[in-house]
């Protein structure tokens, strides 16, 4: 089975965001845990710290995660690589 967000990651995000879609204007609840980086095995072998991490996740509605509000969300593979860095640093130590 593919790796996806814990559920202790899932409902970090769930309670960050009051449990409301994060797309404006949308006023339903969070139904899915969206991958602003596409979940795929590519990015997780590039990507291991940050794919699953909170970082990559955004909670919204099953209306919006099947449409195209969800790519307001979308983080550029650049970014990907600062937050893989960042969480790296954490690990190492060397942020604390
Ligand atoms: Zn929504």
């Amino acid at each position: 089975m593919r790796p996806n967000f814990s559920e202790g990651t899932k409902q970090g995000i769930y309670a960050s965001q009051n449990g409301f879609c994060a797309v404006p204007g949308c006023l339903e609840k969070i139904v899915d845990i969206h991958h602003r980086l596409a979940n795929t095995k590519v990015h997780q072998k590039l990507y291991p710290l940050f794919l699953q991490s909170p970082f990559n996740g955004v909670g919204i509605s099953r209306g919006c995660h099947q449409g195209p509000e969800k790519e307001q969300f979308k983080i550029t593979e650049q970014q990907a690589r600062m937050y893989e860095e960042y969480l790296q640093k954490i690990k190492d130590g060397i942020i604390k």
